[in-house]
């Protein structure tokens, strides 16, 4: 059975990654002309995703590449209070099980896992979609039209196959109350395990540096009273906006605003926006990470939800026999819950990140000084944390699906590769 899955970067190559396992064809089609090196931002692997890393046999290369950020270190903007944080002992408070990694390393640990079993077209995006009773017709911007049997959308929070089967993006996307903006610059500060910042009503500002990055990361967090007015291409409009948001502030933001603004090797802008589709399945199209869930960038544990939603989808796929309408359904039940909880938990994170009064600007504080200090479940507990779902991850139960499975029944028998046809064996 021959999958179309669009997108590289973590999605799309884990749900491969078990396609191939499980005996499907897979070819991943990436707009990007290579895989990214340049880093990309911290994500966030809590245990379920480790769990699926480690049955990938990837542990020990995703544990390698860690950022190694140790400690946060935060002020307030009218300079009456500072705080240190152990990232340890934050991360403990959500999940027992964690590693941060930037975004671009993980998706190449994942490549490298996947790039002799399933076929990657890089510099190419999907265009249309024609779907019949036994297939789809797939059109691309670069490469001739391929027929496939199923299609699945892993090309992010503007998804090009979610708009295609599904509508604009309007449609599903709610603005949950903040703006971010990342950008790369030199690591004049010398972070490595480190992560510093200045944060204020309304808004914050932070440096990190990460143990195989050269540059730093410099991250905005801030929420304007109401939804900005700008064009997701037009950067110096987006640079104008910053500025015009974090004015006045001080620590290190006039020298990140100004001088590191201009000659930022990377510029990244976008509203804090959460996904809500009530399904991400339509006939032999289905979504998997933030093109069908996003629960909000940098606030919801995107990428462990990414994982496992791969993980399940195509366990599902391998368990209903290539039964798509089976496998959907179930692919939506299994993992429904874990994506309406990580909404709620991103909601609440965007509003404790940017604390809107001088009070939830001293709660944040407050509850920075109580994670550090108190014992792991008096903390949570103190913090409220516990009441919060912040350990959403943890109370995910991965199903297990069997590894070795029939060849998936579907036009092409001579393309398709059983999973006997591996060498390697992960368990
Ligand atoms: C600034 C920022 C900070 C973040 N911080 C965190 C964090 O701290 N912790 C955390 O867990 N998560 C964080 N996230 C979220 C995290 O990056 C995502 O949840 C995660 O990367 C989702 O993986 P994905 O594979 O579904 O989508 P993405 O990583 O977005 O990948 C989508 C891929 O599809 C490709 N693509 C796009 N359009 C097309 C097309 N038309 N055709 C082919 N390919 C296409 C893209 O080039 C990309 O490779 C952050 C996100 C951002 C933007």
């Amino acid at each position: 059975m021959r999958v179309l899955i669009s997108g590289a970067s973590v999605a799309g190559p884990v749900l491969a990654y078990w396609l191939t396992r499980h005996g499907f064809t897979v070819t991943v089609v990436e707009r990007a002309p290579a895989l990214r090196k340049a880093g990309g931002h911290a994500v966030d692997l809590f245990r379920p995703a480790m769990d699926i890393v480690e049955k990938m046999g990837l542990i020990e290369p995703v544990q390698a590449a860690a950022t190694g950020t140790e400690w946060l270190a935060f002020r307030s903007e009218n300079g009456e209070r500072s705080y240190e944080l152990g990232m340890a002992r934050l991360t403990r408070a959500i999940s027992d099980r964690h590693v941060e990694i930037m975004r671009d390393d993980l998706a190449e640990i994942l490549h490298r896992a996947t790039r002799d079993d399933a076929e990657y077209l890089f510099d190419d995006s999907i265009t249309a979609l024609a779907e019949d009773p036994d297939g789809v017709d797939v059109t691309f911007e670069r490469g001739p039209a391929r027929r496939f049997d199923l299609v699945i959308g892993a090309d992010g929070l503007h998804s090009t196959v979610r708009r295609l089967v599904f509508g604009p993006e309007e449609r599903f996307s709610t603005w949950i109350g903040g703006y971010l903006a990342v950008m790369s610059i030199p690591n004049y500060l010398g972070l490595r395990d480190r992560m510093e910042g200045i944060t204020g009503v309304n808004r914050m500002a932070a440096v990190y540096g990460a143990a195989r990055l050269d540059e730093a990361r410099a991250v905005f967090l801030f929420r304007p009273e109401t939804e900005l007015d700008y064009h997701h291409r037009d950067v110096d409009r987006q640079k104008e906006l910053l500025r015009r948001h974090f004015a006045g502030m001080g620590w290190q933001v006039p020298r990140l605003l100004g001088e590191e603004l201009e000659r930022a090797s990377a510029f990244y802008f976008d509203s804090i926006t959460q996904l809500r589709m009530d399904t991400w399945s339509r006939g032999r199209v289905s979504l998997v990470g933030d093109a069908g869930y996003c629960p909000g960038p940098a606030v919801g544990g995107g990428t462990s939800l990414a994982v496992v939603g791969a993980y399940v989808l195509a366990g599902e796929l391998a368990e209903a026999r290539g039964d798509h309408t089976r496998a959907f359904t179930a692919y939506e039940q299994q993992i429904g819950d874990y994506v309406r909880r990580s909404r709620t938990f991103a909601v609440a994170t965007a509003k404790r990140l940017i604390p809107g009064s001088r009070l939830e600007l001293w709660a944040l504080i407050q509850g920075a000084r109580l994670i550090n200090n108190a014992p792991a479940s008096l903390a949570r507990a103190l913090t409220g944390l516990n009441g919060k779902g912040m350990r959403l991850h943890d109370e995910v139960t991965l199903k297990a699906y069997p590894h070795e499975t029939h060849r998936a029944a579907a036009p092409g028998a001579d393309q398709r590769r059983g999973i006997t046809d591996r060498p390697q064996a992960v368990d």
